[in-house]
């Protein structure tokens, strides 16, 4: 069984479409695929909840903020008609939009006008994101890259990282269970804390109401998943595993294509 419950599509910063994603998942012999976007389900509104040879499980990625550091967590199989699900996307579709002003008025002061609407002609659903930002700067000639564009205006202490306050994580978690589903912190590498500080988001997740974390986000190093399956047992949350596909090429993992969880770990999926 190949199961990956974590990916995007256009509806955030993915390049392929719903149904484009679950047409290549089915290529890869995915066997269970939860689309994760970044604060939407939009994903989810025109999709059959099943397929002979592929089950969707109802998921988002959700952003938010712990100190200083962005966070993500993932809501997996929850409800996508939970009013309290749809509560929580309006609030980060608003903070989103907020951002995104403020990101143009940040690239104006470094003489880049106009960035917002050429960020908003990009995007395609109610998602605006910094790879919006960037993909425009590459559009107008000012990078030649993705990451030239991270790394010169959209990554962090740059003029397009503008500090959001999503909601905090407690009601990020509260959205989720609300919604019938688990809460998951998504690839926890990824933030670059110490262990000291991953174990002490770990206690705050999990005294909110998390459940889980991400064992294995993509291709990991055999000692990180150790020590991350370790952290998992120590702190008795629920495994999970995922690509984080966001498009065919080098920058992405493929889907479905990752390590299987360690054996002394308890799948998330058991609590689906
Ligand atoms: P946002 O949700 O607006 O904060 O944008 C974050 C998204 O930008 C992440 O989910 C990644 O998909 C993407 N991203 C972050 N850093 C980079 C990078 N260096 N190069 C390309 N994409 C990136
Ligand atoms: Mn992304
Ligand atoms: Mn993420
Ligand atoms: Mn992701």
């Amino acid at each position: 069984m190949i199961i990956d419950l974590h990916s995007h599509t256009t509806f955030s910063d993915g390049a392929l479409t719903p149904l484009e994603l679950m047409t290549r998942a089915i290529e890869k012999k995915v066997d269970v695929l939860a689309i994760t976007d970044h604060d939407t389900m939009d994903a989810y509104r025109d999709l059959p909840a099943s397929h002979d040879r592929l089950k969707l499980v109802p998921g988002i990625e959700f952003s938010t903020q712990w100190l200083n550091t962005g966070i993500h967590v993932l809501g997996l199989n929850v409800d996508p008609g939970s009013d309290a699900l749809n509560t929580g996307v309006q609030f980060q579709s608003d903070a989103r939009l907020e951002r995104a002003r403020r990101i143009g008025e940040n690239l104006a002061k470094k003489g880049i006008k106009d960035a917002f609407t050429g960020a908003s002609q990009i995007t395609k659903g109610s998602y605006i994101g910094r790879p919006h930002f960037a993909q425009h700067l590459i559009n107008i000639g000012k990078v030649k890259s993705m990451q030239a564009a991270f790394k010169h205006y959209m990554g962090d202490g740059k003029a397009g990282d503008v500090k959001q306050h999503w909601a905090e994580l407690p009601q990020i978690v509260q959205w989720i269970r609300d919604a019938g589903g688990i809460p998951v912190l998504a690839h926890p590498l990824k933030y670059k804390l110490t262990r000291t500080k991953l174990k002490r988001l770990l206690d705050q997740f999990l005294q909110a109401g998390g459940q889980g974390m991400e064992v294995i986000s993509g291709q990991q190093l055999p000692y990180q998943t150790a020590n991350l399956a370790q952290l998992c047992e120590q702190k008795k949350l629920l495994a999970s595993c995922g690509s984080d596909f966001h498009g065919p090429g080098k920058r992405w993992a493929e889907l479905g294509v990752f390590a299987t969880l360690p054996k002394n770990v308890t799948p998330v999926w058991e609590r689906f």
